[in-house]
């Protein structure tokens, strides 16, 4: 299903089962998997790849070098930048072209959730089954069930395939969700040796 406000070129590829709504605009080149739903006013950009069964929230802008893996959730609003050196002209104030300018190659990857609003910076990935908050603004790879908030986003815990929050458990860099009970072997937290340390002495 395309509504028939939206423009998609007929250079783009679009799977089966994928509904795109009002206003969206799908570019040359672009390919989009079968059964995705591509929100009100979605920019699919030249060349950008989206995997199967991802859902692309309204107004969200997908410039091109960016590839979304399968199962995928971008908020509304989202924004995938795409220039590292941002400049409309030279240093002598010529113009400044395509061929100027080469686009950061940035990967979501499968199941991964962008919250509304955030900001992704090129040339990043974002790991499997990881949870960009609301609002957050993304200068680092973020690692696999990683869950990032803020600006500059800072990791703060992990997500489960659920979505819900793991615990950590004894065992250092084991974890697990007290939603679905999965349990993970992920890396320990930045910083939670010495926070853990600074608490035990206050308490003592
Ligand atoms: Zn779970």
């Amino acid at each position: 299903m395309i509504h028939p406000t939206a423009e998609v070129s007929p250079e783009a590829r679009i799977g089966r089962g994928t509904r795109i709504w009002h206003e969206a605009q799908v570019r040359e080149g672009a390919i989009v998997g079968a059964d995705c739903n591509i929100g009100k006013g979605v920019y699919i950009g030249p060349g950008v790849v989206v995997g199967e069964r991802v859902k692309i929230q309204n107004r969200a802008s997908l410039y091109p070098g960016l590839t979304v893996e399968d199962g995928v959730f971008i908020g509304p609003h989202v924004v995938f930048t795409n220039d590292r050196y941002p400049r409309s002209i030279s240093p002598e104030g010529r113009i400044l072209t395509d061929a100027d300018w080469e686009p950061g190659a940035t990967l979501v990857r499968h199941g991964a959730s962008i919250g509304a609003g955030a900001i992704i910076i090129c040339g990043l990935t974002i790991g499997r089954w990881a949870l960009v908050a609301a609002g957050a603004l993304v200068t680092h790879d973020v690692p696999d069930h990683g869950l990032v908030m803020g600006t500059p986003a800072r990791l703060v815990g992990y997500v489960c395939e659920c979505a819900r929050k793991l615990e950590a458990e004894r065992r250092r860099g084991h974890w697990r969700c007290p939603a679905c009970g999965r349990s993970f072997e992920l890396a320990p937290l930045p910083g939670r040796t010495r926070q853990r340390a600074r608490s035990t002495a206050r308490g003592a």
